[in-house]
């Protein structure tokens, strides 16, 4: 199974409109625990990545991921913007010039993904942030592909390990980001980043589901 640049824009489009759906959620999150802008930092970058994404014609997937990329670290505030953006920035490389991607290569996008975050944040599992939802997810990911378990079947136990990951987060104190400024008082507290997160990969096993 594989999807083609067409759908990645759909799928991108997709995440776009539920980080939107969300984003008062995901600023309340943020409110407890940070500046209370999560959401409308991420709302607003992908917006941007809708308008960057209209003309494109879909043949060249690391193009895309390229221009979202591009399009969160110049308009999304905040710690989360470099972050994701270099997330993109990173997958883009490994999906230059391809107009397919299979679970494979998804799995390759999701670990450059996360050495992105890691390279460019310096934190790690358990510091309470978005990695606490991606490592998960993707530890479940490459255990799939090695066993030729199904697709959906791989992505949905990947999007439910992101979910515990971000239950984990209320129980573990914030070393990194604003958050951390809070010190054990910010546990209790669930992470907008690892929530936002876990949404994104939410949003992307259901467009491949339907
Ligand atoms: P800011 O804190 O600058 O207002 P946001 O509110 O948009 O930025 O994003 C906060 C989220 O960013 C946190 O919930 C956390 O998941 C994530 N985050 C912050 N610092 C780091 C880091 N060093 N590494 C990974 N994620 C981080
Ligand atoms: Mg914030
Ligand atoms: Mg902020």
């Amino acid at each position: 199974m594989s999807v083609n640049g067409l759908k990645i824009i759909d799928i991108l489009n997709k995440i776009a409109d539920v980080i939107d759906e969300n984003k008062f959620y995901l600023t309340e999150l943020d409110a407890a625990i940070g500046d209370g802008d999560h959401g409308l930092n991420m709302s607003k970058g992908f917006a941007v990545v809708k308008e960057k994404l209209k003309e494109d014609t879909g043949s060249n997937i690391g193009d895309i991921l390229k221009k979202t990329g591009m399009a969160l670290v110049s308009n999304v505030g905040g710690a989360s913007g470099p972050l994701y953006g270099t997330a993109f920035l990173k997958a883009a490389v490994v999906m230059n010039g391809k107009g397919e991607m299979d679970l494979f290569d998804f799995v390759m996008v999701l670990q450059a993904a996360l050495d992105g975050i890691k390279m460019r944040g310096k934190a790690e599992p358990d510091d309470k942030t978005m990695i606490d939802a991606i490592e998960p997810a993707l530890n479940v990911l490459k255990d799939g592909v090695e066993k030729r378990l199904p697709v959906k079947v791989t992505l949905k136990e990947a999007v439910d390990a992101a979910y515990r990951g971000v239950e984990h987060t209320k129980e573990i104190t914030a070393r990194k980001g604003r958050a951390s400024y809070l010190g054990e008082r910010s546990i209790g507290h669930q992470d907008p980043g690892a929530t936002s997160s876990a949404l994104i990969l939410d949003t992307i096993y259901q467009a491949i589901a339907d």
